[in-house]
């Protein structure tokens, strides 16, 4: 098996849950830092107007420090065609759209139903199109709430299916499932990728995105791998927490993820003892947030070799 891709999304997920502000030079430290370490794919932040996110206001300046790290994938978050057109400005290699599975949340969150968030994509799929190859960032559907969802309960795989194929058919380059309520467990997680693979193709789906909610997120990963993802996104100290279970990070830590397939013999290409470094940038930067993870508490197992350094 070829290696996993880590893609590290707390300078956008991490942030946009926190109350503190995190200065650009922090940010940029942190994603200097991770980089350094080998992460090869960071979801730096969002195109969402300053006055709902200030702590996310600064994205343009940050994808333009990104994009000067070397052999680093830019990531970022648009909630619609005004959004993919700030990111395609600033240089984002990567782009992805959330559309909630859930309606109810989708009209809760962006005030769209799931029609207008589809023509919102192919708004986007044309201004992708009308760009040179080369410059024409890679183009994401997330599928959030592909779960559950704290609104509506129990969603559909039947529901989270239909909105893969209409994502794909809109144009994107692949979908990706996000947990955002943290409600799944294994075996839904290898039933509803062998069920959206089967309706897009296998390489429609590569990733994705767990949050540890309930403590499952690492098991979560596990039936991932077993149904052959490549890509999973997580957060360095689980930055951000959960809003709805105090403890618990939400999005799984970053460093017990690489622990976990680096210890198992699977390739992340990224520097754990550096990678478990970078959380004292997060320490002085914002000092008053929680930082989680198992693995920087207990340390290295003694004799432990990682996968990607043997
Ligand atoms: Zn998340």
């Amino acid at each position: 098996m070829s290696g996993i891709l880590i893609s590290e999304v707390g300078p956008r997920d991490g942030l946009q849950s926190v109350q503190s502000i995190m200065s650009l030079e922090a940010k940029k430290a942190w994603i200097a830092a991770e980089a350094a370490a080998g992460v090869t794919e960071i979801e730096v932040g969002s195109f969402v107007p300053a006055k709902l996110l200030p702590q996310l206001a600064d994205t343009a300046e940050v994808v333009a420090f990104a994009r000067t790290l070397p052999n680093l994938t830019v990531a970022v978050l648009v909630p619609n065609l005004k959004g993919a057109e700030a990111a395609v400005a600033a240089g984002a290699h990567k782009i992805t759209l959330p559309l909630s599975v859930s309606e109810t949340h989708s009209l809760k969150n962006v005030r769209r139903t799931h029609a207008q968030m589809l023509e919102e994509t192919r708004g986007i799929v044309a201004l992708l199109r009308s760009l040179p190859p080369e410059s024409r960032p890679k183009f994401e559907g997330g599928l959030s709430t592909a779960f559950g969802c704290t609104l509506e309960g129990v969603v559909p795989q039947s529901k989270v299916v239909e909105l893969a194929e209409a994502l794909m058919s809109a144009g994107c380059d692949e979908v990706g499932l996000s947990d955002t309520t943290g409600y799944a467990n294994p075996r839904q997680v290898r039933e509803l990728v062998r069920a959206v693979r089967a309706a897009v193709g296998e390489h429609a789906l590569s990733g994705l995105h767990l949050h540890n909610t309930r403590g499952l997120g690492l098991a979560n990963v596990m039936a991932g791998l077993e149904e052959g993802i490549t890509t999973f996104d997580s957060s360095l100290g689980g930055l951000g927490g959960c809003p709805f279970a105090p403890g618990a990070s939400g999005n799984i830590v970053t460093e017990d993820l690489v622990f976990m397939l680096e210890a198992m013999g699977l390739r992340t290409g990224i520097d754990l003892p550096k990678l478990l470094a970078v959380r004292d940038i997060l320490r002085q930067a914002v000092p008053s947030e929680s930082l989680y993870g198992f693995t920087p508490d207990a340390g290295l197992p003694l004799g432990f070799v990682a996968a990607s350094a043997a």
